[in-house]
């Protein structure tokens, strides 16, 4: 049997990608992905213009969002929540907390790129945000590559807003016990995230991937658009050892912005249950 082609993480201008929840939607079809979710960072709002597009295109749609945790030593990991109720009141609120530290944060970034030489970057990232509930690293970087600084965004990130890097400053997000709560007590699916993306050590990584566990968290992103093939065997051991389901997702966030588009990932290793079995 075809594999079916679900791409379950993305992001729209909704949260930090270049396009409106809408055109992301024919962008995907047109792709070939026949089952979708969008989930921006934190925030719901796309979801309903999504959802209603997928209807009318007849591609299957799954509302979803990536919540932002702290976990450990000032570890930020991503929570990809799929076949959530984009109207339950305790995930809504929970959401709405954590974007709520967004702006101070993004006051912070800005005080700490001023003195790296970066100037005006508050402002500027506001302007590719919209929202200050929504200020995002990356519209930090875009601003700076519209600078003239580096040529890319991927550049922004090695010199000044990776971990470790100047204009980085620690955050507490959710905990990972509160975003299963909104997550799993809403009747959605909580996912690990692009898994090889935190700095982590085996020993704190299974650490993570059992209190994940103990949570009732049930997926890991076993393909990622940014997931290399040997970090895809990696996952595929975890998610069988952990008894997980299988996620793929690409992870898009815009045209020439992304590791990879909608839907153009390699399809899911034998024997892994994926987690679209368990999405109606
Ligand atoms: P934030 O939630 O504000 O910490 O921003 C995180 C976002 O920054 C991620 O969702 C990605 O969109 C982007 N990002 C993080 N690391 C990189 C990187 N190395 N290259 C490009 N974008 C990145
Ligand atoms: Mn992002
Ligand atoms: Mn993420
Ligand atoms: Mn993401």
């Amino acid at each position: 049997m075809k594999p079916l082609n679900a791409d379950l993480h993305c992001h729209s201008t909704v949260s930090d990608g270049l396009l409106a929840p809408a055109d992301l939607v024919r962008r995907a079809l047109a792709n070939g992905v026949e089952l979708l979710a969008l989930t921006d960072h934190d925030e719901l709002g796309g979801v309903a213009e999504a959802h209603a597009t997928a209807d009318e295109l007849g591609m299957r749609f799954v509302d979803g969002v990536e919540v932002s945790i702290s976990w450990g030593d000032d570890q930020t990991v991503h929570i990809v929540a799929l076949g959530i109720d984009p109207a339950n009141p305790a995930l809504l609120e929970g959401l709405r907390q954590v974007r709520s530290g967004r702006d101070a944060r993004a006051g912070r970034m800005a005080a700490e790129l001023d003195k790296a030489g970066i100037h005006g970057a508050y402002e500027g990232a506001l302007r590719h945000a919209g929202n200050p509930a929504l200020i995002s690293r990356s519209h930090f970087a875009r601003y700076i590559v519209e600078q003239g600084h580096v040529k890319d965004v991927k550049s922004v990130f090695d010199n000044w807003l990776a971990k470790g890097k100047p204009g980085y400053v620690e955050h507490a997000w959710a905990t990972l016990a509160d975003a299963l709560r909104w997550i799993v007590g809403g009747g959605g699916i909580a996912v690990i995230a692009h898994p090889a993306r935190y700095r982590l050590s085996h020993a704190q990584r299974r650490e993570l991937f059992s209190e994940f566990k103990d949570l009732g968290g049930r997926g890991i992103e076993v393909l990622s658009g940014s997931q290399k093939d040997d970090e895809v065997r990696e996952f595929s051991r975890i998610a069988r050892e952990f008894g997980f389901l299988a996620s793929r997702g690409s992870d898009f966030h815009g045209p020439g912005e992304s590791w990879i588009d909608l839907g153009r990932m390699p399809d899911l290793p034998e024997g892994l249950t994926p987690v679209w079995s368990q999405l109606v």
